[in-house]
């Protein structure tokens, strides 16, 4: 009977409040009884109750005078702790909802607790948490540019609330992993169950919630419902620069949810102190925690990157094609990932084996930006300024170790970073034959695969030609 009388109420209610507040604090209610004119519901929490009473009196009122008639009472049954096994409730003193006595015995709670009930927080109803689960630590390499940032997330996964980096701060450029990398935190989280109330928003999504609730009047649900979260992720909040009102908003969560020990992830493009426009306050909050830059991959991690979301894909490629793709795309993983996406779609239309040739061909929209500029002379002038030599001891006859090294380096580099032939490359370079670049194209990468120093040499080396290329 109670649970006709309720989904009447509900379907009065529904039409009236915004599906998003109906889904949130009506839903979740449970009607437990009904006899005489009075119907009994089961709110999740103290605060539940007074949130409802507070903003939703009047719909339930009407709803129930409207299903019941005028002489229509309603009590309330609060369930204490649901996570402590068997759901303790304690009933409300008799409330009537059409005298006004309600109201005053209302005023005299509103006093007592504006504060969110831990009850609340673990029973509101089913909830997006917006966490992409294929963002996990399994599938994020780890290297010397993350590494930092991938011990405190781990760390932070492990005991959200309960560690000295609240907030944690990723920041770093474009494509480098910091959402995934700060959404792989929140789904350790829930994976070990240590709570289900993760949420992850980006700031533009944040922004705009706050704007459409100011405007529809919802500011209140809006507030509580961020204050009512365990582990709250914002990602990107270099947009928040400049909106004032968002960020005093967020301040006032900040507050309520670092005092209740509730983890709070942020991430941005760059150091918090160099983004323009953040109120002093809220800069000096963010630092409280720890900040973690990501920086580009080096080239050993870009490998690895490579080779894990080939495994991913379940396809193999030569390491002449993963040599390149790693040489090539420098500073962005997300680039990488269309390289191989690429590569492989074009692959299954030509049907044929992806060899260095067909991938320089397939890539050089993506890596045209380095490879057009570049030339043969760009390359032999880093070389040379890295080991101190002439372009003269570079295409001469010497055997000594820096010169021929770098000869070999310089050919190595030009068949990864351009277009040209080896016949090309071994005439530049003081008019050798192809096989000999090919040997040198062989030992360099040999040496650049197994010993640190040498990858380093490049690196550096590269670094010189992107300059001298710019
Ligand atoms: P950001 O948020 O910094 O712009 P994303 O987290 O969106 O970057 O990363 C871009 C893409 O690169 C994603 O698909 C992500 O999985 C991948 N990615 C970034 N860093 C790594 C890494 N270290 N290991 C594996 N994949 C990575
Ligand atoms: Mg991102």
């Amino acid at each position: 009977m109670e649970r006709q009388i309720w989904d009447a109420c509900l379907n009065d209610i529904r039409e009236k409040i915004n599906p998003l507040a109906f889904k949130t604090w009506f839903l979740p209610i449970k009607p437990v009884g009904f006899s005489g004119n009075e119907l009994t519901i089961e709110v999740p929490s103290q605060f539940f109750y007074e949130w409802i009473e507070e903003n939703y009196s009047s719909f339930l009122k009407k709803a129930l005078t409207s299903v019941i008639g005028e002489e229509a009472r309603l009590m309330y049954s609060i369930v204490m702790d649901k996570s402590q096994g068997l759901p303790v409730t304690i009933e409300l003193p008799h409330q009537n909802v059409i005298t006004d006595s309600f109201a005053e015995d209302r005023r005299s709670r509103e006093t007592a607790s504006p504060k969110i009930s831990a009850a609340f927080e673990r029973n509101l109803v089913r909830f997006e948490t917006q966490l992409n689960q294929k963002y996990m630590f399994d599938n994020l390499i780890r290297g010397d540019c993350n590494s930092l940032a991938f011990a405190a997330s781990k760390s932070v996964a492990q005991n959200p609330g309960q560690n000295a980096f609240n907030p944690l701060v990723i920041y770093g450029g474009v494509g480098l992993g910091k959402t995934h990398m700060i959404q792989a935190i929140g789904n350790t989280v829930r994976e070990n169950k240590i709570t289900d109330r993760v949420l992850y928003v980006s700031s533009e999504k944040f922004a705009i919630d706050f704007v459409n609730s100011i405007q529809n009047g919802k500011i209140q649900e809006f507030s509580a419902f961020y204050r009512s979260i365990d582990v709250l992720i914002i990602d990107d909040i270099q947009f928040f620069s400049g909106k004032e009102k968002t960020q005093e908003e967020i301040f006032h969560i900040f507050n309520t949810l670092h005092q209740s020990n509730k983890q709070i992830i942020l991430s941005a493009d760059r150091p918090i102190k160099e983004i323009k426009g953040i109120e002093d306050r809220l800069i000096s909050r963010f630092n409280w925690g720890l900040s973690a830059d990501i920086q580009p991959p080096d080239y050993e991690t870009r490998k690895a990157i490579i080779l894990s979301k080939l495994h991913q894909s379940g396809v193999n490629l030569d390491e002449a094609v993963i040599e390149f793709i790693a040489n090539n795309v420098t500073d962005n993983v997300r680039e990488l990932e269309g390289c191989i996406v690429k590569l492989l779609a074009a692959q299954s239309l030509d049907n044929r084996d992806i060899d260095l040739q067909f991938t320089k061909s397939t890539l050089k929209d993506i890596i045209r930006h380095t490879a057009k500029r570049l030339t043969l002379d760009t390359i032999e002038k880093a070389v040379c300024s890295y080991f101190s030599i002439t372009p003269n001891d570079l295409k001469g006859k010497s055997k000594k170790k820096e010169i021929a090294t770098g000869r070999q380096i310089a050919m190595y580099l030009s068949k990864m970073m351009t277009d040209s032939s080896l016949k090309t490359i071994g005439l530049h370079f003081g008019g050798r034959d192809h096989s000999t670049v090919i040997h040198a194209v062989n030992t360099i990468g040999k040496r650049n695969d197994s010993i640190t120093e040498e990858r380093k040499k490049l690196e550096e080396i590269k670094k010189r030609i992107e300059i001298l290329s710019m």
